[in-house]
């Protein structure tokens, strides 16, 4: 896994020395001198993570990674600020510029390498979903970026694991003044109760006793339902290398106790809100694959979505010997309804068809808008005499019940003529069987509309 990393700092010296250490591990390394020149480097998009040196002349750390983060195309962009002051009360500055880590100076080689290799997977993980999301949906991430932006973390679901009731209460009651805190001291329950809780946030505790709080951690990140939430390890100093461990499996933060109030507060709200971040995208993802496979009009599926999955229906049935039907359904003298009662009118109808449509099928029939008035749907496991009936009843349910347009004020009589066939049972290309049913429904029109026409294999 390799990553660009932009190392930033006004002391070549200590450049030199982080882009060595980087280079060894086959990271690729970019440099900067000072905090212009940092922002203008990842402004272009070239750098995966920046390790950014706290105190600089001109524009300082700080100031750096706060505008950074409230930049729309750099917030993703996790920071380390690296520094020689190592107090709660600088690392909380940082915190509150959105800082995601710090490093001491002089920095340790094993610390380094793991927070870049833990940091770097994140970064991985959240360019693929901006990706997906920006390519699916063409809308530009602006939405979730500033929303990201805008969200100060508070008000999260956080579930804290921790068996010792001094440390649990001391620790919940910090927590409890920005979020909804649920304490688990029973940690062979935390999994269970973590699966069902729906939280933003898990806090484990590494100390346990008789229990392995790494292996929590690890079975947490392969569960699919707490695969994406975020961990935050705490342990004593003296555990601080199971911590590197845990970095490794997926521990997205620690903090080592005795426990800064304001830095655990801090820790937690990044957590919350790159969660919240990384939802939004997922959502984002989600939504534009429905929207690329469904008819906005109607609801049911799409020509495109059809004509792939009908491919492996009719695979799927021909291997498995069983039967696959398939029914074309248009709308009789539809133009008619648009021309007396206006395309709005038109629109209802499709509307309240595709309602009965889904009403008459089941769960594993496909039903689809093949073109304006026209629809497909497609039958597993069905032969043509019981996909007649179901044609049937179809035709019955748009015939028996006028439709309601221009707001339930008018009421119009529609018809629908269909034409139907099945798969040949050694297999057929899905082209055949589409010009099949096609040739059924023509003939469904000739003769007078308002029925259905079966064409067998
Ligand atoms: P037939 O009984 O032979 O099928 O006659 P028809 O009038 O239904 O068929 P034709 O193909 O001549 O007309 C279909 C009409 O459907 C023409 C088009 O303007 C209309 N149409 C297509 N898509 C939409 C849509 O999304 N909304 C509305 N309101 N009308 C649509
Ligand atoms: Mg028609
Ligand atoms: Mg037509």
């Amino acid at each position: 896994m390799s990553a660009r990393i932009l190392v930033v700092d006004d002391v070549p010296a200590n450049v030199k020395l982080l882009e060595a250490r980087l280079s060894a591990e086959y990271f690729d390394v970019m440099t900067a001198s000072n905090g212009t020149e940092a922002l203008a480097l990842a402004r272009r998009a070239e750098c995966d993570i920046i390790l950014l040196d706290v105190m600089m002349p001109d524009m300082d750390g700080f100031e750096v990674c706060r505008r950074l983060k409230t930049d729309p195309a750099t917030h993703h962009i996790p920071v380390v600020m690296v520094t020689a002051l190592d107090s709660p009360s600088d690392r909380n500055r940082g915190l509150e510029a959105g800082a995601d880590d710090f490093l001491t100076k002089p920095v340790s080689d094993v610390v380094l390498i793991a927070r870049v290799r833990s940091l770097t997977r994140l970064k991985m993980m959240t360019d693929e979903l901006r990706m997906r999301a920006i390519t699916s949906l063409e809308i530009g991430m602006q939405a979730p970026e500033r929303s990201a932006i805008a969200d100060a973390g508070k008000g999260g679901r956080i579930l804290l694991v921790d068996d010792r009731q001094s440390s649990y209460e001391r620790l919940a009651t910090i927590l409890a003044a920005e979020h909804t805190i649920d304490v688990e001291p029973n940690p062979p329950e935390a999994l269970f109760h973590a699966a069902e809780g729906n939280y933003d946030l898990l806090i484990v505790s590494l100390d346990l006793n008789n229990f392995d709080g790494l292996r929590l951690c690890s079975q947490a990140r392969s569960l699919e339902r707490t695969r994406h939430v975020p961990i935050l390890a705490i342990a004593e100093a003296e555990n601080a290398t199971r911590l590197l461990r845990g970095l490794e499996i997926g521990v997205n933060d620690y903090l080592l106790r005795p426990i800064d109030k304001t830095e655990l507060l801090a820790r937690a709200r990044t957590q919350i809100r790159r969660r919240r971040y990384t939802d939004h995208l997922r959502d984002n993802v989600q939504n534009s694959i429905e929207m690329a496979i469904t008819d906005a009009l109607t609801g049911l599926h799409n020509r495109r979505y059809m004509e792939s999955h009908l491919a492996t229906l009719a695979e799927q049935a021909s291997t498995r010997g069983k039967p696959l039907a398939l029914m074309i359904l248009d709308i009789d003298y539809f133009k008619s309804i648009n021309d007396n009662y206006g395309h709005d009118a038109g629109d209802d109808v499709l509307r309240e068809f595709a309602v009965r449509v889904r009403k008459s099928i089941r769960g594993i029939d496909l039903a689809c808008r093949y073109g304006g008035e026209e629809f497909v749907i497609v039958m597993p496991e069905t032969d043509l005499h019981v996909a007649g009936m179901v044609a049937e009843r179809l035709r019955r349910s748009i015939a028996g019940e006028p439709f309601a347009v221009h707001k339930g004020t008018k009421r119009i009589e529609v018809t629908i003529s269909i034409g139907l066939t099945t798969l040949e049972q050694k297999g057929e290309a899905v082209a055949d069987v589409l010009k099949r049913a096609d040739t059924a429904l023509y003939r469904a029109k000739h003769d007078g509309r308002n029925r259905v026409v079966s064409q067998a294999a």
